[in-house]
């Protein structure tokens, strides 16, 4: 892992693109060297292409790179992150995959393709695998591998160990989710201020169905979902990052609290997973106070990397209640496509 390996943003001047950059910022394994976004940006340099939303001063190497136009030319490293809007994402990511890109992708086109893996490395690892039939049934010499929807990435990880350990039967999830996931400008200031805005276009399908492509297994190339339902309610409100939400499970093996809590506590990803740099030493970070997580205080636990967890408690429906928390663009987006990248690097794909 000597030298640096150059790597690209798909989509850099989003609010996702901001964060990779500024994630990617001396960074061990990569160099950000390649920038691209729509033609209203391409030819500028990033400085100017780019209306900087994040506190965190843009980088300096990043300033002066040039944003490119997102077609694959010689110029693009192989591997490049995608944060792109979602009306291009397909289309834009295919053609960097087939011209032999490893395209990290954040957004929701090829998430739930058979031949695609959706992953969190602390949860589902082993799905990287897919690779192989994707790029044998595509006839790819690229690939594209996808993070799930920031909805759906703290609710993953809060229930894998729970899964493992006593089997999920039923889930019920309302989010309570920040503004700075609809992207940049997003929603406009009079619909939000002071306001709960209970839609979000396609969400709670793609949290239903992602959980359980998460959760499931995989065989003979083709991903099997885990077989418990999962009913979504997601609502925007006005928090700037960090979606927080109530989680309602129903539980195969009868367990007590302290079960729950000890399958959260002593959660473990695999050691190839602990050892990657962006890694958090915790993934699941367990909260005692009666009202935490709150996003005003826990959003950056780990970094902005962990699924922060509290309130658990019985619950008189199904069998448990608990609040959980996490960043929507760093776990839920920038940071998640970085541990993926950082997998495929580790386990020799990128090779
Ligand atoms: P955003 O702020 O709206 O950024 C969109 C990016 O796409 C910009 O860089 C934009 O470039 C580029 N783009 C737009 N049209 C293009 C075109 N025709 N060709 C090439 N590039 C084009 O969105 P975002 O919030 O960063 O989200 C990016 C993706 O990540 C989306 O698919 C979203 O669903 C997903 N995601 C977002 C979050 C979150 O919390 N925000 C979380 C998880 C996943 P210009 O500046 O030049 O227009």
């Amino acid at each position: 892992m000597s030298k640096k390996l150059e790597v690209g943003i798909l989509g850099a001047t989003g609010m996702v693109g901001q964060r990779l950059a500024s994630l990617l910022e001396g960074h061990p394994w990569f160099e950000l060297k390649w920038l691209g976004a729509s033609d209203r940006s391409a030819g500028k340099p990033y400085a100017e292409a780019c209306t900087w939303r994040l506190r965190d001063p843009m980088p300096a190497a990043a300033r002066e790179l040039m944003v490119h136009e997102c077609v694959p030319n010689s110029s693009a490293p192989q591997l490049l992150f995608a944060s792109l809007d979602g009306k291009v994402a397909g289309e834009v990511e295919g053609a960097f995959a087939r011209a032999g890109h490893a395209v990290v992708s954040n957004s929701s086109h090829y998430r739930m393709e058979p031949d695609v893996p959706l992953v969190i490395p602390e949860v589902n690892p082993d799905h990287l695998d897919l690779v192989r039939t994707q790029r044998g049934e595509r006839g790819w010499s690229g690939m594209i591998v996808t993070n799930p929807n920031c909805t759906t990435v703290g609710l993953a990880m809060s229930l894998g160990p729970l899964h493992r350990a006593f089997g999920l039967e039923k889930v019920m999830m309302t989010s309570m989710q920040a503004v700075s996931g609809a992207g940049y400008p997003g929603v406009p200031t009079l619909d939000i201020l002071a306001n709960v805005i209970p839609y979000i276009g396609g969400e709670e399908e793609k949290v239903e169905r992602e959980t359980q492509k998460l959760l499931g297994s995989h065989a003979d190339g083709r991903f099997h979902p885990a077989d418990f339902a999962v009913s979504a309610h997601c609502n925007r409100v006005p928090v700037e990052d960090g979606h927080t939400e109530t989680v309602s499970i129903a539980l195969r093996i009868t367990a007590s609290r302290d079960d729950l809590l000890a399958a959260w506590r002593d959660f473990r990803p695999v050691p190839e997973v602990q050892r990657l740099p962006s890694a958090p030493s915790r993934p699941i970070v367990v909260r005692d106070e009666a009202d935490r997580p709150q996003p005003k205080f826990d959003v950056n636990a780990e970094r902005g990397m962990a699924a922060v967890v509290g309130r658990l408690r019985p619950c008189p429906v199904l069998d448990y209640k608990y609040v959980v928390l996490s960043h929507n663009t760093i776990r839920g987006a920038a940071g998640a496509a970085l541990l993926n990248a950082e997998l495929l690097k580790a386990e020799g794909y990128l090779d």
